[in-house]
Formats: structure tokens, C-alpha cells, sequence
């Protein structure tokens, strides 16, 4: 589950970002939705420990995030939440598995290969399991980033703007698609979006509106 409480954060010079407060199940689904520029990135930052609120604190599966030291948050990162990012950052020289495997030895474990082959099994992309980036479409290339981010079966998704460069089909199929990855791990769903879309395609979410949340005077 994930738990805020008075969450603010203010980058160096800028007035504070203030969240309103949420509270999701494990297994739920929240939405931040909003604008560009009325902190999702921000709010899905501090939830992975990527920042460190200014005031305030985000509980993730019982962790208060903020207060792990950084080698610890990193650890803690790496075993408990995945990050779909808005630029997916794949690493364009090498294949789709090994982009896969790099999730391993960041996180200094020893390679699953089982655990690869069932993730491109399970997000149909084992016969591009030998393509470098570059020869993937758009959805693809998403979905190898996806896969990336389930690989260690993490409690927790975060998808920073999933759907923005997707047309309706895609849109919809990438939505199931995280819904369903985050049904099977019994894992809260947070995703960041300004699409109408998502927001129809997934009713029982809870919402989190940054249109009324940011920013405030300090
Ligand atoms: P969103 O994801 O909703 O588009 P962001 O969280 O990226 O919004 O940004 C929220 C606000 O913080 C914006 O005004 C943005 O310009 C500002 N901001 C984002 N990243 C930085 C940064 N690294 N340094 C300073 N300001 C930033
Ligand atoms: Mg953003």
C-alpha cells in the first residue's frame, strides 16, 4: 500500500510542490493526474525514493521512503518498485534480453534466465528477444521497458506518462496491459497521466487531481 502525509517538495529556488494527501491499498490503482508541469514526475520520484520530500513523508509497503540513507533506498528501490519511465532508457547497444539481464546486475543479483524468458513470454515479445532497440516500434520498445520493470516481481508500479505517444488501440492495450502485470503481482499501480483516456479506461482508481494540488506558497 502506499500512504502520504503532508508531502511538500521544493526544488532549489522554486516555490514547494504540496501533494495532497493518499492513501491506496496493495493492489490498488491511483492516478496522478494533471497537467505537464503540476508534479506527477515529481510526486512518482519521491514515491521511489529518487528525491527526498522537503516536508513531510510517503510510506511505500510500510517503508517511510525519505528516511532510508541512500545506499539503503537504492536497495530498497531495486527490490520493491518498478519504474516504467516517460523516457524508457533502454540501453541502445545491446539486444532485448540483455537489456533484461542489466536489471540483474544493477541490482547485484546473479542472472535469471528463467525469470527473462518468462517476462518476454509473458509481454509477447520473445521473438524480438535478439533486437537491439532501435529495431523496435514505439509499443514495443514500451513493453521491453515494461518488462524491465517487472522483472523482480516488484510490490510496487510506478508509469510516468504511459500512454502519451500511443494511438487509441495502443493506449487501451498498454493500460491492460499494466493493469493486468499489477493484478498478477498483487501490485499498487501508480500511474502518471494528462490522458483522458487512461482516466476512462480505469473507473475504480483512485485519482489523485494535481490540477487543484500544486503549487501553494510555502
Ligand atoms: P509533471 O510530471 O506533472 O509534468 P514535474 O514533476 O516534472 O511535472 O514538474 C513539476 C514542476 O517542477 C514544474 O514546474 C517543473 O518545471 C519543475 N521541475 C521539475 N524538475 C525540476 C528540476 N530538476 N529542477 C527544477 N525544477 C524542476
Ligand atoms: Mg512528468
Amino acid at each position: 500500500m502506499i500512504q502520504s502525509r503532508g508531502l511538500r517538495f521544493a526544488y532549489p529556488g522554486a516555490e514547494p510542490l504540496c501533494f495532497a494527501d493518499v492513501s491506496v491499498a496493495q493492489g490498488g490503482t491511483l492516478l496522478l493526474r494533471g497537467p505537464s508541469g503540476s508534479g506527477k514526475s515529481t510526486w512518482l520520484a519521491l514515491a521511489s525514493g529518487l528525491l527526498t520530500p522537503t516536508e513531510g513523508e510517503v510510506v511505500v509497503g510500510g517503508q517511510s521512503v525519505g528516511v532510508l540513507a541512500a545506499a539503503a533506498r537504492d536497495a530498497w528501490r531495486a527490490r520493491h518498485i518498478g519504474f516504467l519511465p516517460q523516457k524508457l532508457h533502454l540501453s541502445e547497444a545491446l539486444s532485448v534480453t540483455d537489456n533484461l539481464g542489466l536489471v540483474f546486475f544493477a541490482a547485484g543479483l546473479p542472472q535469471d534466465k528463467a525469470a527473462v524468458a518468462h517476462a518476454l513470454q509473458a509481454l509477447d515479445l520473445a521473438p524480438l528477444a535478439a533486437r537491439k532497440p532501435a529495431q523496435l516500434s514505439g509499443g514495443q520498445a514500451q513493453r521491453v521497458a515494461l518488462a524491465r520493470a517487472l522483472l523482480l516481481r516488484p510490490s510496487v508500479i510506478l508509469a510516468d506518462e504511459p500512454t502519451a505517444s500511443l494511438d487509441d488501440a495502443a493506449c487501451a492495450a498498454a493500460v491492460d496491459l499494466l493493469r493486468g502485470c499489477a493484478s498478477e503481482l498483487n501490485a499498487t499501480l501508480v500511474i502518471a497521466t494528462h490522458d483522458a483516456r487512461v482516466v476512462q479506461a480505469l473507473p475504480q482508481a483512485s485519482v489523485l487531481a494535481f490540477d487543484i494540488a500544486v503549487p501553494v506558497a510555502a
